[in-house]
């Protein structure tokens, strides 16, 4: 069998590996969708005389970007300026009541060519009728995690169940060459009853997934674990055993006070920080320094369509590093390194895929990505000596249109700023044909129940 063999070479390359290493002229010797070599573009060309070099000019390579917390959809821009739980009774939980599996579908298309496009190379989706979506992966080439939004409680039974979920890990779990993979998703830990976290924990551990959810994303939810079990949610969610499979990552956390962020340091546990949804839905400012200090993986991730509203990891990652600032205006801030680690690196390990995924070093799949340099706004742009700025300017600077190449396992997805493997027009010709049906049901809906869309904070 002819295996195939590419160099990628550009001005300058980020490796992202424990030494945050910069390479001048940096190269990659891409083998069968694997990093076989890492070395300036001489070094690797003398070593593998023959293989072709695809040099870019006035560019840098880096590695993908891991966006850990994502929701496809399409109400982007129709659920604006509402605290979170009014937009969840008004807006979100209605559509979730009317959504089809072909709407779901053409949702997730749209997401992730949008990742693509903005060098987001791997995505977790919590996302319903996840068939579509891992159909969606598989033909566009990201890497995914499939997280199904999970309802398993008669008030939310209009959600995806966990028989949906586990059909989901069977059929897709490690396939397209192991780029999807499948856990075990619920909505809120409030939207399962005891039953369903029991079944939830033993599916994640049988079948040796992680497993995601939102929790302590408003201040009320803290309230709301504290009257059902005097605790706060970090240690309900200890009891429950939630820690007790492969992996817990929380979408949030943004409440977590210093003895949780202590209980969950010390478990299989994880975060998905969401700087611009928390300020979109004025839900406070997460304590991410703490966290990262105590050794929890904190990854960055852009939320849905509709509390962002686009899938823009560099937009992302500024907002982390800003409110950082804000938030810690007396202590050690966030760093341009530490941000871009969260984007890269350290998003892997939150989503226990940093043994493949992250960093530009040889071993791991080929996820790779190139920002163009020749902008004004990588200008002036300084890859060594005393100005090195470069780090600085992929945080602060740089936009999600600036890529102009996306690998995946070795694949390029996107070349010369365009999406190669389907056609981006199609796709958004096929969300504005779908859309106008699921707003008018969900209208049909919530004329037709009025009163009736309660959410747990009254409820219970
Ligand atoms: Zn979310």
């Amino acid at each position: 069998m002819t295996r195939q063999k590419m160099i990628l070479a550009a001005d300058a390359l980020l490796t992202m590996d424990a030494d945050n290493r910069v390479l001048r002229n940096g190269a990659v010797l891409v083998e069968d969708g694997v990093i076989a070599a890492v070395g300036t573009a001489a070094e690797l060309g003398a070593a593998n005389p023959g293989v072709e070099t695809k040099a870019l000019r006035n560019a840098v390579l880096l590695p993908g970007l891991v966006n850990t917390h994502v929701h496809s959809g399409f109400l982007r821009g129709t659920a604006e300026h509402l605290p979170v739980w009014d937009w969840l009774t008004q807006h979100i939980n209605p559509m979730h009541r009317v959504l089809q599996p072909h709407e779901a579908e053409a949702a997730s298309w749209l997401c992730y060519a949008e990742s693509l496009l903005g060098g987001t190379t791997t995505v977790v989706d919590m996302w319903r009728y996840m068939e579509g979506s891992a159909k969606a992966a598989e033909t566009i080439g990201n890497r995914l995690v499939a997280v199904p939004y999970v309802g398993e409680h008669p008030d939310y039974n209009y959600f995806d169940t966990l028989d949906m979920n586990e059909a989901m890990i069977e059929a897709w779990h490690r396939k397209a060459d192991g780029r999807i993979n499948v856990w075990v998703g619920l909505e809120h830990p409030f939207y399962s009853d005891d039953a369903g976290y029991r079944r939830a924990i033993e599916m994640a551990k049988r079948h040796r997934t992680g497993f995601h959810t939102h929790c302590s994303e408003a201040r009320v939810e803290v309230d709301g674990f504290i009257k059902r079990y005097g605790k706060r949610p970090m240690f309900v969610f200890d009891d429950i055993g939630f820690f007790d499979t492969p992996l817990t990552m929380i979408a949030h956390a943004v409440w977590l006070d210093p003895e949780e962020i202590a209980l969950i340091a010390g478990k299989r546990a994880s975060v998905a920080h969401n700087p611009v949804s928390n300020m979109k839905l004025a839900s406070g400012i997460a304590n991410v320094r703490e966290m990262l200090d105590a050794g929890v993986p904190v990854g960055v991730g852009t939320d849905g369509e509709k509390e962002n509203n686009n899938f823009d990891m560099f937009e992302e990652m500024k907002v982390a590093s800003l409110l950082g600032k804000l938030r810690y205006d007396t202590v050690q801030p966030l760093d341009s390194w530490e941000v871009l680690r969260m984007g890269t690196i350290t998003g892997a390990k939150a989503i226990g895929l940093d043994h493949e995924i992250g960093s530009i070093e040889p071993g791991k799949r080929a996820d790779i990505i190139a920002v163009r340099t020749d902008t004004p706004r990588m200008t002036p742009f300084f890859a060594e000596g005393p100005y090195f700025n470069l780090h600085h300017n992929i945080v602060h600077a740089v936009r999600g249109g600036d890529v102009t190449l996306t690998m995946v396992d070795g694949k390029i997805l996107v070349e010369d700023g365009e999406l190669r493997t389907a056609d981006i027009q199609a796709i958004i010709a096929e969300v504005h044909k779908v859309a106008p049906g699921l707003f008018e049901r969900r209208a049909a809906f919530l004329a037709a129940n009025q009163g009736d869309m309660v959410q747990w904070t009254t409820s219970n």
